[in-house]
C-alpha cells in the first residue's frame, strides 16, 4: 500500500448504538489532538456540525439494524479507502443482536403494539457482515490505548489484528488477583483480550465485552462451576452466585449474539 499523499480525511459515522465509543475517544484529551494533527477531520457528529461527503478513512460505530443502514454502509464503503468497525456494536453486534433471538414481528408487536408495522427494523448485524472492513476495534466501549494503536497503524499503513488470547493472559501479565478468588463469575477465560484487563484490574469481573476468542470452549466455564469435581474456589463461586448453567450462558450472550453463543439456550450439562 502507498503512504497517504496528503493528510487523510477522516469521518466518524454511527449506526445503531449508544455512541459511547465515540464519546470515549474524546477522553483521550491532549493525546487526541496529537493524533488528529496528522489527519483532517471532515465529519464527526459528536464534535462538529460540518459534514463532508468526501473522506479517506471512515470510523463506523454501531450495528446494522435497518434496511436503510445497508445502503448507507455500502455508500460509505464505496467512498472510503479504509473502513474501521469501531467498537463491539460495529464489530460483533453487541447488545443490539439480543433482539435476534425473537421473531421481528413478535418484537415489533410487543414494543410498538399496532404501530409496529411502520417500524423499519431487521435482525442486527455487525458492519463486517455487510461490507469489507479493513480494521476492527473491539470493546464496549473501545480501549483508548488500542484505539491509539490502530489509528497509528492506519496512518502508517500497517495491519492490525485483535489479539486472540483471553483476558486471563493480561491478568497474569499485570499481576491482577483473579476475581474468582473473591467469589465472582468471570468471563475472562473465553474473552478476547486487548483492554489490558481493565475491569479485573479494578476488582470487577470481565463481562465479555470484547467478544469470544476463536474456538472458545464455552463448556469449560460451565463445567468448572457445575462439574462433579469442583475446584474449591469454583465451588465457592458457584455457592456465592447461585447461578444456573443457563444463566452463565446468558451472561456470555450479553455481547456475543452473532456467533454460536446465545443460539443454544441450554447449558452443555443440561443445567437450567
Ligand atoms: S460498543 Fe458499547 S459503548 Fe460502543 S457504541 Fe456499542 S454499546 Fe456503546
Ligand atoms: S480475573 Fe477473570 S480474566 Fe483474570 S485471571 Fe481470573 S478468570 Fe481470568
Ligand atoms: S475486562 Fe472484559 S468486560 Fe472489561 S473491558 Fe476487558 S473484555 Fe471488556
Amino acid at each position: 500500500m502507498m503512504p497517504f499523499a496528503r493528510k487523510p480525511r477522516v469521518a466518524f459515522f454511527d449506526f445503531a448504538c449508544c455512541e459511547g465509543c465515540q464519546l470515549s475517544i474524546l477522553e483521550l484529551d491532549e493525546k487526541l489532538f496529537d493524533l488528529l494533527a496528522h489527519v483532517e477531520v471532515v465529519a464527526w457528529r459528536e464534535v462538529m456540525s460540518e459534514i463532508s461527503e468526501e473522506y479517506d478513512i471512515a470510523f463506523c460505530e454501531g450495528s446494522i439494524t435497518r434496511q436503510q443502514d445497508i445502503e448507507r454502509i455500502k455508500t460509505i464503503r464505496d467512498k472510503a479507502e479504509i473502513v474501521v468497525s469501531l467498537g463491539t456494536c460495529a464489530s460483533i453486534s453487541c447488545h443490539n443482536a439480543l433482539k435476534n433471538k425473537w421473531a421481528m414481528n413478535e418484537l415489533l408487536a410487543l414494543v410498538y403494539s399496532e404501530y409496529g408495522e411502520h417500524i423499519d427494523t431487521i435482525p442486527a448485524r455487525p458492519i463486517a457482515d455487510v461490507v469489507n472492513v479493513d480494521y476492527q476495534i473491539l470493546g464496549c466501549p473501545v480501549s483508548l490505548p488500542e484505539f491509539e494503536t490502530v489509528f497509528k497503524r492506519i496512518l502508517t499503513r500497517q495491519a492490525y489484528t485483535p489479539s486472540n488470547q483471553p483476558v486471563c493472559v493480561e491478568c497474569k501479565r499485570n499481576d491482577i488477583l483473579c476475581v474468582h478468588e473473591k467469589g465472582m463469575v468471570c468471563l475472562g477465560p473465553v474473552t478476547r483480550c486487548g483492554c489490558n484487563a481493565i475491569c479485573t484490574a479494578f476488582g470487577d469481573a470481565c463481562r465479555g465485552c470484547r467478544g469470544l476468542i476463536d474456538d472458545a470452549n464455552l463448556e469449560a466455564p460451565v463445567r468448572a462451576l457445575f462439574g462433579e469435581k469442583l475446584h474449591p474456589i469454583m465451588a465457592e463461586v458457584a455457592r456465592n452466585n447461585r447461578l444456573t448453567g443457563k444463566e452463565i450462558i446468558a451472561r456470555f450472550s450479553l455481547y456475543n449474539n452473532t456467533g454460536r453463543v446465545g443460539k443454544g439456550e441450554e447449558s452443555s450439562d443440561g443445567t437450567a
